[in-house]
């Protein structure tokens, strides 16, 4: 039997891509294998989202040829829709880009027939959602479910747009569809993801974000996990709708990037701090606890001290539940590149081990409002001593005698580097 082999960089996104390009290969007879083992087909999906990414995604090409020096390597993702003549240099046995990935056996096999390397990238400009479908999931109770590609914002920082192409939504119709074989297969919570998820429906008649929330919310789903949002998309309207809809886990990424109207502005993001902080109080309002996550970059070119201070202050004051912390990375190609001022890397490093300080105390400080609560947990690995799991906030609960794949009502008792200690409340 043939074996297949995948590494993953980068979003949820990819994770989907790479799930569904993994369920073609197993429908066509494949193993899956571990990257570390010796396979006979590796494939890794890249990103370029920053430096460090797209450097991991060259480096696990080598890692590949290393570890089978006579296998086939399939590159696919952000940095084969970029780069593909470059790839076929560095090794690549077929390059695929965010596209076609539902034929990537046929590739394959075509490659391997042609006995030369060949590349399957396609301009996205005017691209349609690509239906991909995932049988299972290396995580047993929590699935992805893409429902959307692509953005047009491009938000000068972002090398997004230029390898995902235009924004692109699933029907109502194939998500139904692709939720309910995921409630089939046992899965208990549901994450929608997409490179836009606020643009979904956008271009096409009658059909909005939280209809395809309802759709997946129809098929008995136990939780909906939502996946980045933009802040502009929350409104009275919006949050109301979503609060009708039992499933929808009370955790929001709302995608912040600085705290700086200045900065805001040259990264051309469509919201002021004032308008976001708005979007959060709305979500308060109608989820009084939920927790409010969030990217930040640290570093972006021609950031000031002052600018920077501003940012700490801002994301000091929200509240976040969990901050993700990135300094800067210049990607060549976007507006923000070509700006003349950028910010030396030492500069950088030390405003996001700033930024990354507020973020800890700011996370700590959300968290133990929550102690002494009782709260559902949908564990998801077993430990030692029973299991650890997240509640619908996504604060992360190990539980002595508590089984993977279980939900159960959970006292937090203790907290400590980011994990509850939680007592299953046999009364509940
Ligand atoms: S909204 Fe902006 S940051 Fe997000 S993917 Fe689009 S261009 Fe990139």
């Amino acid at each position: 039997m043939m074996t297949v082999a995948f590494h993953t960089l980068g979003c949820k996104v990819n994770q989907y891509d790479s799930e569904a390009m993994l369920s073609e290969f197993i429908n066509a007879g494949y193993q899956h294998v571990a990257f570390d083992e010796k396979a006979d087909i590796y494939v890794i999906n890249t990103c370029i989202v920053t430096h460090t990414g797209e450097r991991k995604s060259f480096q696990m090409i080598r890692r590949a040829k290393h570890n089978n020096p006579n296998a086939f390597i399939v590159v696919a993702g952000c940095l084969a829709q970029r780069d593909s003549e470059k790839l076929l240099d560095k090794g690549a046995d077929l390059v695929i880009g965010n596209s076609d990935r539902k034929d990537i056996v046929k590739h394959v096999n075509e490659a391997l027939e042609a006995k030369r390397a060949i590349i399957k990238v396609k301009d996205l400009r005017h691209a349609h959602f690509e239906n991909l479908s995932v049988e299972s999931y290396s995580d047993k109770t929590r699935a992805i479910l893409k429902i959307q590609e692509g953005c047009d914002r491009y938000c000068t920082y972002c090398i997004i747009p230029y390898v995902r192409g235009g924004v692109r939504s699933r029907s109502i119709e194939s998500i139904r569809r692709e939720a309910q074989k995921l409630v089939k297969n046992g899965y208990r919570e549901i994450v929608l993801t997409g490179i836009h998820l606020s643009s979904y429906g956008r271009g096409q008649e009658g059909i909005s974000l939280i209809d395809a929330i309802s759709a997946v919310a129809e098929e008995n789903i136990e939780r909906i996990r939502l996946g980045s949002l933009e802040p502009c998309i929350i409104d009275e309207d919006f949050a109301r709708k979503l609060n009708d809809i039992p499933a929808v886990c009370p955790q929001f990424h709302l995608s912040l990037q600085s705290g700086s109207d200045t900065v805001l502005k040259r990264m051309a993001r469509c919201y002021t701090t004032e308008e976001y902080t708005n979007s959060v109080n709305i979500l308060r309002k109608y989820y009084p606890d939920c927790a409010i996550t969030t990217d930040v970059i640290c570093g972006f070119s021609a950031e000031t001290e002052q600018e920077h201070e501003e940012s700490l202050s801002f994301v000091d004051s929200i509240g976040f539940s969990r901050v993700h912390v990135f300094p800067y990375s210049r990607r060549s190609g976007t507006a923000a590149a070509k700006m003349s001022e950028q910010i030396l890397k030492e500069i950088k490093t030390r405003r996001a081990r700033e930024m990354t300080a507020v973020a800890k105390k700011s996370q700590d400080r959300y968290a133990k409002g929550f102690l002494g609560k009782v709260v559902s947990v949908l564990f998801e690995e077993n430990t030692d001593i029973g299991a650890i799991g997240y509640t619908p906030e996504y604060l992360r609960v190990e539980a002595e005698g508590a089984k993977q794949n279980s939900i159960a009502n959970v006292k937090l008792v203790e907290y400590s580097k980011g994990i509850f200690k939680g007592v299953i409340n046999t009364e509940a």
